[in-house]
């Protein structure tokens, strides 16, 4: 059993990449976000899809450095070896030009999708020692290798995670982790939602006209990149929907 841990597993693609690991019986859950009730509910969906499930959720805010490390180093003992990080937990806030910006939606991005990614990365590093099959998967985003109008502040943060998924690898090649990055295009989640501040009408305007992908889709990449044998790493796997230009 290879032990994964999954930030933002509380909905979307974090979730589904939870639920389609589950099937396959080779992966027992650390499962953290900040709702932990729908952690809990996450858990009942698993335990209905392979009810001998191993699962351990938990309660964290990627930004607080301090949160991190106590609530990762304060672990049950037979959570402390981990094999697999996917960071996942992110988000978009606000799609507006850069000067109509606002400062807390820009300081939310940056402390989360870079700074909190940092945070968690540095402290399971050290908890994948052991193991044989140490994988680090970074959710980026289309919007880490272009810019498109008013994406600003968001394409800057996941920039930041492409070049940080390059260093990783490079650092952690002596260590023997792997490190892949996977880069959606457009994903129907609640992302969409949580960039409008809660506006659903706008959230679901943006996929006008096109099919855009599903949390499922990007779990199975992840199943997939989990599944290749030791000497093979994807380093970098852009998806996107076939009408997203
Ligand atoms: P969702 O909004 O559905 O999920 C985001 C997850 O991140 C939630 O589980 C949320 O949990 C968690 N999260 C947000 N802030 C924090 C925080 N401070 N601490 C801990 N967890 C946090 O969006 P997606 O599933 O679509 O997004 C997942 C990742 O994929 C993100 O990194 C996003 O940038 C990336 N991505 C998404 C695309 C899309 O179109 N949807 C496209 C390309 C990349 P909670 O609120 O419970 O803490």
């Amino acid at each position: 059993m290879r032990t994964v841990l999954i930030t933002g597993a509380s909905s979307g693609i974090g979730e589904s990449c939870a639920l389609e690991l589950a099937k396959e019986n080779k992966y027992r859950f650390l499962l953290c976000a900040r709702r932990v009730e729908k952690l809990e509910e996450l858990t009942q969906k698993i335990k209905t899809i392979n009810p001998n499930s191993e699962i351990h959720t938990f309660k964290l805010d990627v930004r607080n450095s301090e949160e991190v490390e106590t609530t990762l180093s304060n672990l049950p003992e037979e959570w402390k070896n981990i094999d697999i990080l996917i960071n996942n937990a992110g988000l978009s806030q606000g799609l507006d030009a850069i000067q109509d910006g606002q400062i807390g939606d820009w300081d939310r991005m940056i402390d989360t999708n870079v700074k909190g990614l940092l945070y968690v990365t540095k402290y399971v590093i050290p908890m994948m020692a052991g193991s044989e099959q140490a994988h680090i998967i970074n959710l980026g985003s289309i919007a880490g290798k272009e810019v498109y109008p008013n994406g600003n502040v968001y394409c800057a943060t996941k920039h930041a995670v492409d070049a940080l998924t390059k260093a990783m690898r490079i650092d952690l090649l002596s260590k023997g982790i792997k490190v892949t990055s996977i880069d959606p295009g457009m994903v129907e989640t609640e992302f969409s939602e949580v960039r409008f501040h809660g506006d659903k009408d706008r959230a679901k305007s943006v996929y006008h006209g096109l099919t855009p992908l599903t949390g499922q889709d990007i779990a199975e990449i992840v199943s997939f990149v989990l599944s290749r044998p030791k000497h093979v790493n994807i380093n970098d796997l852009l998806v996107m929907p076939t009408a997203q230009a």
